[in-house]
């Protein structure tokens, strides 16, 4: 990538985007001419096209491939064999990703460009917004960033998240300064290892800044309402700290000690005293407005299992702040970028940018539930492939890239669906991650079946004046017919408000209530389970188990420990695979319940 192209900021960067989704066909064929000039000697290209560099060999022959079809090649790598297995350039770095395979995080190719790639696309975002609200510029971001401990291979390549490879790049730290982007997080705090002391010492800046804040976030919702979790169980020690102006001895990173001597210069009991005031008011609706009155709206990603926080963020936000949903990336490579900021998340749709990889797309069926084969193994037809160009709208795909760093017609395991065009560059809907399936029998219920069946029945909560926290799910199998359980985590809301008829009493009791709710899943899955349940009875009662409060939080310890994930992409499974994680959930249970009768079925 043109190094200059880093540099693109404000109107230059709107025209660029403007420039490549007006010949997105043009800019992905000249992609895929230079990465098959760069790594066509490679011996993974080779084995497939004898050396050749022409784009129509490519298309003809080269497979597409889960990462089982690339993972010898990075254990070899990994093992110290050169990058040119599977890439022209140097790779410095592998990614670990967020999904496993075979228990072990999976591993992505990095090389140097990719950091210009992915700061291309982060320099974007703020040009986009400030088109929808200027301003931004007059103040800070209280935007909640993590690093995750590195580990290296057997060589000796390092192995980060994503995002960690992203903060401790240059292209981070060495930033020149950017009015848009003034966060309230001193770097070295971002770069601790230690997510406790910096998601600590994040809040203090936060808080110490908040008549600065013009926006808050992270790049999950999850992270960010971990963050106001966090906020909730330490805002005494918070206060504590601005009322006397020294910093917990909790505290022990250099680092952050040092930078937060920075900001934390003497005590502020009259700060200390607001937050307080604030924090100590009963409900906690509404807060982040009352901590940062100046903040306009919430950056995170809230599509796709994400979708799930936005009740929380609007607890906590009051329904005051938007939320914004700025882009689509991956381990693999970043995608797109949402165009429409303020839209409401549930009409959020990326643009894919075409110099970022070479996309194609495996054509799903007809309203995308219908997968081409769930099956990771089944073998994909290259003929099946579409490239961006040809997609058509309403139409749902499952997204394939090859990217510079050694990865061709790779599965990321993405079910999107064509929204519209901006220019002439497709537009797309996250729906789901493939293969995300509960499946007793013929059924097969993907995470956007299970999601929208769960906040189906969630609304029943409401007369418990109840919420759900967060969900995943597990098929259970150990007795026969095998059934779906789903773990619940939920919460009190404040005191109930009577005059709201949705919040008026049940008449049913608690224990009623969440039996209701495990029929009401059940209704609003598809036909072949409700077959499988009502009619072949190959699957039992579906099966609700109310978790204590904070065993999600747990589960996302335990995964950050066990996985390559950190605090910025840990996004909770929708369906449990490892049985350490089932155990962990299972034996902090409080109640379970099940479904009381029969979901409808009609032959
Ligand atoms: P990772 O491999 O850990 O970097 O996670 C990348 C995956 O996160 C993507 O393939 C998507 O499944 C998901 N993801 C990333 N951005 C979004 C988004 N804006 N909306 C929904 N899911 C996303």
């Amino acid at each position: 990538m043109d190094g200059k192209k880093l540099e693109y900021k404000g109107d230059e960067a709107l025209k660029e985007i403007e420039r490549l989704t007006q010949q997105p066909g043009l800019v992905q064929e000249s992609l895929l001419k230079d990465i098959l000039i760069k790594n066509h000697g490679t011996e993974y290209l080779e084995q497939y096209m004898g050396g050749s560099m022409d784009v129509s060999d490519f298309k003809k022959v080269v497979p597409v491939i889960t990462y089982k079809g690339i993972y010898p090649y990075i254990r070899r790598i990994a093992n110290g064999e050169g990058s040119n297995l599977i890439t022209g350039q140097k790779i410095t770095e592998m990614i670990c990703s967020s999904g496993t395979s075979a228990g072990e995080p999976k591993l992505m190719p990095s090389i140097a460009e990719d950091l210009d790639r992915r700061t291309f696309l982060y320099n974007l975002i703020m040009p986009i917004i400030n088109q929808y609200l200027p301003g931004l510029d007059q103040g800070k971001a209280m935007y909640l960033c993590f690093v995750k401990a590195e580990t290296t291979t057997p060589c000796g390549l390092p192995v980060r998240a994503v995002l960690t490879s992203y903060y401790k790049s240059p292209h981070f730290r060495l930033r020149p300064h950017d009015p848009f982007n003034d966060h309230t997080s001193p770097d070295r705090v971002i770069l601790c290892n230690d997510g406790y002391q910096s998601m600590y010492c994040q809040l203090l800046s936060g808080l110490i800044q908040r008549q600065h804040v013009l926006r808050l976030g992270a790049v999950f919702a999850s992270a960010f309402l971990r963050g106001v979790s966090f906020l909730e169980s330490n805002w005494t020690t918070l206060c504590h700290d601005i009322e006397s102006g020294s910093l917990n001895e909790g505290i022990t990173d250099a680092d952050c000690r040092e930078s937060m001597a920075e900001i934390l210069p003497g005590p502020n009991p009259a700060l200390a005293r607001e937050i307080r005031e604030i924090c100590g008011a009963g409900s906690w609706r509404g807060i982040l407005c009352k901590l940062w009155p100046r903040a306009k709206y919430i950056e995170a990603v809230v599509t796709g299992s994400m979708a799930q926080y936005i009740p929380s963020l609007e607890y906590y936000n009051g329904g005051k702040l938007k939320l914004v949903c700025p882009m689509y990336a991956s381990s693999e490579s970043y995608f797109g970028v949402n165009l429409n900021p303020f839209c409401d998340p549930e009409d959020v749709v990326f643009t894919l940018l075409p110099n970022m990889c070479y996309f194609e797309f495996i054509k799903l069926g007809e309203n995308g539930t219908l997968m081409l084969d769930s099956d990771e193994d089944k073998e994909v037809p290259v003929q099946k492939l579409v490239d961006l160009v040809h997609v058509k709208l309403g139409c749902f795909y499952e997204l394939v890239v090859t990217t510079y760093a050694g990865l061709y017609r790779y599965r990321v395991g993405d079910v999107l669906q064509v929204a519209g065009f901006h220019n002439k560059s497709p537009q797309f809907r996250f729906i789901c991650r493939r293969n995300v399936v509960l499946s007793i029998d013929n059924d097969k219920t993907n995470e956007d079946d299970l999601h929208r069946s769960v906040t189906a029945a969630k609304k029943l909560l409401e007369s418990l004046d109840t919420m759900l926290v967060e969900y995943t799910s597990y098929a259970d199998t150990s007795s026969v017919p095998g059934h779906y359980v789903l773990y619940w985590e939920m919460k009190r809301g404040g005191p109930p408000d009577k005059t709201d008829p949705a919040r008026r009493d049940s008449p049913l009791s608690y224990d009623d209530v969440l039996r209701e709710c495990c029929i009401a899943i059940e209704e609003h899955l598809d036909y072949t389970y409700r077959r499988c349940r009502a009619f072949d009875r190959s699957i039992g009662p579906l099966e609700i188990r109310v978790v204590k409060a904070g065993m999600f939080e747990k589960l996302m310890d335990f995964a950050i420990t066990r996985g390559g994930s950190s605090i910025n992409q840990y996004k909770t499974p929708r369906c449990l695979k490892s049985t350490e994680a089932v155990k962990l959930l299972d034996s902090n249970v409080e109640a379970s319940f099940f479904s009381p009768r029969d979901p409808t079925w009609i032959p």
